[in-house]
């Protein structure tokens, strides 16, 4: 098939999500920001929420809305605060008629011993990376329900299959996602409503970029032993993700080719959980 061609007939192909609106939490950034563009380039209308510089969000909400002919709406609310999640699904309602498509995604990290592993970073990572999905999905489960129709997507990691040391509270925050992700896909089954979790390895985010400068400093070695020698020590594939590989991934399960798949974990991660 010659580009024109290719072109056109993209051009024709109706969007998998056209329709439905998606909240992604987190979505001003990384992994989050490229799901958000992914359902977006689908149709859908979304909403972005995360934190950052006021002037650079609505750069990238204007730039979405006039790229792909979606609504997109701005909700800063902070994931470690219930009462802030519920209130963001209740506005996206408000303002977009539903809530078809939920994607938890924020999240945070610290690398310490757990001996001296400050207890307020403890909290932090189990309010925001774990309770907040239970929130979300709390707040959104009965409409996708009582619509007969709905996709949770929880970005939660490798780690929620296996450990690594010294990441006690990411590691218990994203087992306990898989667990809520099994228990929301087998309450959500027999309405319409899938729900998987998307395991990834190492993506190339700035999270991850943040954990390249501390590893360096803590290990005292140069960020390019980091990378070998630590980040992708047990990734056979030798390379990080890209978080457009996520995007679609989650946009996949979000299609109406996924309506089967339902309480799995997905790993995205170069083969490091086959060991
Ligand atoms: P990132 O730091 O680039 O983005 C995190 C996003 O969460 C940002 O938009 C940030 O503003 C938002 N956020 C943080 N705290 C928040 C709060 N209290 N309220 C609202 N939003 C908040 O990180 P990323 O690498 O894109 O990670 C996204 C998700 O993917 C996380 O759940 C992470 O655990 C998971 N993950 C990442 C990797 C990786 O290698 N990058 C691997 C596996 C899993």
């Amino acid at each position: 098939m010659n580009n024109i061609t290719a072109q056109s007939s993209s051009l024709n192909t109706p969007r998998s999500l056209a329709g439905k609106v998606a909240l992604v939490t987190g979505s001003t950034s990384g992994i989050g920001l490229a799901v958000l563009e992914k359902l977006a380039a689908e149709g859908a209308d979304v909403v972005m929420n995360g934190f950052g510089d006021p002037t650079a969000i609505e750069t990238l909400r204007s730039g979405l809305e006039h790229r792909y002919s979606v609504r997109v709406r701005y909700d800063g609310a902070d994931m470690s605060k219930p009462e802030e999640i519920e209130a963001m699904v209740e506005a996206a309602r408000a303002a977009f008629g539903s809530l078809d498509i939920l994607v938890n995604n924020a999240g945070i990290q610290h690398v310490e011993p757990i001996e001296t592993f400050p207890v307020e970073k403890w909290n932090a990572i189990l309010a925001i990376n774990l309770s907040a999905a239970f929130h979300a999905i709390r707040a959104s489960f009965a409409g996708m329900k009582g619509r007969g129709w709905g996709r949770i997507v929880n970005i939660a990691s490798a780690h929620a299959l296996i450990a690594s040391p010294f990441k006690s509270a990411y590691v218990a925050a994203k087992h306990g996602v898989l667990g809520l992700t099994k228990v929301a896909a087998l309450e959500g089954a027999e309405h319409g409503v899938t729900v998987n979790a998307i395991c990834p390895g190492y993506v190339w985010t700035p999270l991850v970029a943040k954990q390249i400068d501390e590893q360096a400093a803590a290990h005292k070695i140069d960020k390019e032993q980091v990378v070998r020698d630590v980040l992708l020590k047990n990734t056979p594939s030798k390379r990080f993700a890209e978080a457009a590989e996520i995007g679609a991934l989650t946009a996949f399960l979000c299609g109406p080719n996924a309506a089967s798949i339902t309480g799995s974990a997905l790993p995205v991660d170069g083969g490091w959980t086959a060991h």
